[in-house]
């Protein structure tokens, strides 16, 4: 599996915000969001190739019992189903983060899925042909509709305007009835400033539809570095 880090934190979004956390950063992503927050793991993908016993021995010389396994894409490598059933009868809590667009059969005790909305298409002029590639892959709502049916699940929306909720209205219309209160909506952005900003519009709207504000507590602590 190419793995481009693994490094202990503590989760920064989601049901399990604060919880210690191993984060195993799979390399290689079938999109290429305009947005994407770790490159070096879609868009210019860099690693190392281990096999799953090294990073299971690995993970098991860390500390906490959570292990996040992200990406990239992290449900693309095949070895994905053997590396989570080995953690999971190691008495690991495996929560995988995906954009839902990939199924494979694996353990997981939250599947933490991110659809990508229209907002997450790069433009021609930056991405090429992965522009209409992107376009083509990200949305697709019959494998989302899997994963909520076969694992816990919150579902995670980036927003970057106030028109992207009626968006994801219409996407959650393509899914078997959700809890609202797992749907949690991230600001886009980066910085602390950026995402203060759109917090004032973005939480009381996802209070008027019962939709969960999601903040990005890993920028409010360490600012977007890599390995936390
Ligand atoms: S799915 Fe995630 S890793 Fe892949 S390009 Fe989008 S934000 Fe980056």
């Amino acid at each position: 599996m190419l793995v481009s880090e693994i490094y202990s934190s503590r989760q920064g979004e989601g049901r399990l915000t604060g919880q210690p956390s191993i984060f195993l950063r799979t390399s290689g992503c079938n999109l290429r969001c305009d947005f994407c927050d770790t490159p070096y793991a879609s868009w210019a993908p860099e690693g190392k190739n281990i096999p799953v016993p090294e990073l299971v021995e690995k993970i098991a010389n860390l500390s906490p019992k959570h292990v996040v396994v992200t990406g990239g894409e992290p449900m693309l490598p095949q070895t994905i189903s053997q590396l989570t059933k080995e953690l999971h009868a190691r008495g690991h809590h495996i929560t995988i983060e995906t954009a839902g667009t990939v199924i494979r059969n694996v353990s997981c005790d939250l599947m933490s899925i991110s659809p990508k909305l229209a907002n997450s298409t790069p433009s021609q002029n930056r991405a090429g042909e992965w522009s209409a590639r992107h376009e083509k892959a990200r949305h697709r709502p019959e494998i989302v509709t899997q994963l909520i049916q076969r694992y816990d699940y919150q579902l995670k929306f980036v927003v970057s305007q106030l028109r992207d909720l009626d968006e994801i209205e219409q996407y959650l219309s393509l899914l078997p009835a959700v809890r609202r209160e797992y749907v949690m909506l991230m600001p886009e952005g980066i910085d602390k400033s950026q995402l203060k900003e759109r917090e004032k519009w973005l939480r009381p709207a996802c209070e008027k539809r019962e939709f969960t504000y999601c903040p990005r507590m890993h920028i409010e602590w360490y600012g977007n570095k890599r390995g936390t």
